[in-house]
C-alpha cells in the first residue's frame, strides 16, 4: 500500500490551530484576563430574521409529505441558481447563464477541489502571503508552485510576470489577509497574461461583497476576455454569515475551453460524480439572501463589519503606523514594530493588550513582520481592542 507521501510535505498544525493552542495556553495561565479575538475571519453577526424565517419555514417543508425533499440536482436547485444570475446581472452587469453557476457548500471547497480537472503536473502561481488553502491543496497533489511575493514595494499587489510559465493562478480578491484589491486595469493584465499563455485563473471572490468603491471589480468577469481563462470562486460566508451554514458558488463560463474541452463540463462532471449536492434548506436560505429583504438585512452586516475596520485604521492612522488593507475588506494587514518577528508581536499583543491578532508569516514567508487584524468581532470589542492596541503602539512609536 503506498500513501499521497506530498501530505509529508504539509507543516503538522494548521495555523488556526497554533494559535488556538497558544491562546487557550495564555487563559489557562491567566484566567482573570479578558482576551479579545480579532485573529480568525469567522463572523459574529446572527443571520438575519428573512433568512431565519426560510430556514424555518423550509424544515416546516421537510416534515410534510407533499412538500418534503430528497436528493437535489448536484450542482444546485434552478431557483437558486437563477437568483444568483440576477445579481451579477443587476449589481455587477456581468450576464450568466444558470448552467455557468455551479451551488457548493462553500468556497473553501471548491478552491481545493478544482484542481481535480486539472492535470497533476501544473505549475501554479499564487501570492505570498496566501490563504493557506490554496498553498496546501497544491502541495496535496504534487504542483509546482510559483510564489509571487505580495509586498509594501509592489503595493501588496504582484502583477505577471511577462517571462513566467504557468498554468494556473490563483488571485484572491479582495484579498486574504492583505486586504488590498486589484483595480479594473491591474486585472486586466492578469487576464491578458493568461490568455496569452493559456494559463487558468482561479479568482477567489470570498471577499466581494466588501468592496465599497464602484470603480473596482467584484467579479472578474467585469474585465473583458476573463470569460475565456477565469474560473470565479464566491461564498455566503462572510457576504451573509453563512460560515456554519455553508454555501458558495462558483461560476465556470461555458466559453472558458482548454485544450479544445469545456472546464464548464468537466467540473459538473466532478460534482455530479463526487458530491451530492448543498441540502435544500442551506439553498433556501441562500436564495432569501439575494431578495430584497434579505439584501437590505445583509447589507446592515457588512456596514457593521466595517464601521469596525475603520475603528482599527482610524486606531493605526492617528498613530502614524504603517498599514494596508481594512476598507474594501473584513481584514488589515499591520507592520510589526521594528525588530520584531510576527510571533514576537502575536505574542506581545497578547500579553500586554490580549488581543488575538495572526501572524502574517502564518500565510507565507513574505508575511514576516506582519500580523493581521480583522473586522469580525463585535463593535463594542473591536472599540475596547482599538483602545488597547493606541495604549500598546504609543509605546513602540517613539522606538520606530
Ligand atoms: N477563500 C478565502 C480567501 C477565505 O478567506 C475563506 C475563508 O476564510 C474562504 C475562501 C472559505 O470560505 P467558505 O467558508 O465559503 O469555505
Amino acid at each position: 500500500m503506498k500513501i499521497n507521501r506530498n501530505y509529508l510535505r504539509l507543516p503538522d498544525n494548521y495555523l488556526f490551530s497554533t494559535i488556538a493552542a497558544k491562546t487557550r495556553a495564555y487563559q489557562a495561565a491567566h484566567p482573570q484576563q479578558a482576551l479579545i479575538k480579532l485573529s480568525i475571519g469567522d463572523v459574529s453577526r446572527p443571520l438575519p430574521v428573512p433568512v431565519v424565517k426560510t430556514l424555518q419555514d423550509a424544515s416546516a417543508e421537510m416534515g410534510q409529505r407533499a412538500t418534503f425533499q430528497g436528493y437535489g440536482p448536484e450542482t444546485g436547485y434552478p431557483w437558486l441558481k437563477a437568483a444568483i444570475r440576477d445579481y451579477y446581472q443587476t449589481t455587477k452587469g456581468v450576464t450568466l447563464t444558470p448552467d455557468e453557476i455551479i451551488i457548493s457548500d462553500g468556497a473553501k471547497s471548491d478552491v481545493a477541489n478544482l484542481l481535480d480537472i486539472f492535470d497533476p503536473h501544473c505549475t501554479v502561481a499564487m501570492t505570498d502571503p496566501v490563504y493557506p488553502v490554496y498553498w496546501e491543496s497544491n502541495v496535496m497533489v504534487g504542483h509546482k508552485i510559483k510564489l509571487l511575493p505580495a509586498t509594501a514595494k509592489n503595493g501588496f499587489l504582484p502583477m505577471p510576470n511577462r517571462h513566467a510559465r504557468v498554468d494556473l493562478i490563483y488571485l484572491c480578491n479582495p484579498a486574504n489577509p492583505t486586504g488590498v484589491c486589484y483595480t479594473r486595469e491591474q486585472l486586466k493584465q492578469w487576464v491578458d497574461f493568461a490568455l496569452k499563455h493559456h494559463a487558468v485563473i482561479l479568482y477567489d471572490a470570498a471577499y466581494e461583497a466588501f468592496v465599497r468603491d464602484p470603480q473596482l471589480p467584484t467579479s472578474i468577469y467585469q474585465i473583458a476576455g476573463a470569460k475565456q481563462c477565469a474560473i470565479e470562486i464566491c461564498s455566503l460566508s462572510k457576504t451573509a454569515g453563512f460560515t456554519g451554514l455553508r454555501c458558495g458558488y462558483t461560476v465556470v463560463p461555458t466559453a472558458l475551453i482548454a485544450r479544445g474541452v469545456s472546464l464548464n463540463r468537466l467540473w459538473q462532471r466532478r460534482q455530479t460524480a463526487k458530491f451530492n449536492g448543498v441540502s435544500y434548506l442551506v439553498q433556501r436560505a441562500a436564495a432569501a439572501v439575494f431578495s430584497p429583504t434579505g439584501w437590505t438585512a445583509i447589507q446592515r452586516n457588512l456596514r457593521y463589519y466595517q464601521r469596525n475596520t475603520t475603528l482599527i485604521t482610524q486606531t493605526l492612522d492617528s498613530l502614524n503606523w504603517s498599514y494596508v488593507g481594512g476598507v474594501h475588506s473584513p481584514y488589515v494587514w499591520v507592520r510589526c514594530p521594528k525588530g520584531q518577528t510576527a510571533w514576537q508581536f502575536f505574542d506581545y499583543l497578547l500579553s500586554h493588550a490580549g488581543i488575538i491578532c495572526t501572524p502574517g508569516v502564518g500565510f507565507g514567508k513574505a508575511g514576516e513582520h506582519y500580523v493581521r487584524l480583522t473586522g469580525f468581532n463585535t463593535y463594542a470589542q473591536t472599540r475596547r481592542a482599538c483602545q488597547l492596541l493606541n495604549k500598546v503602539l504609543t509605546q513602540f512609536k517613539q522606538n520606530i
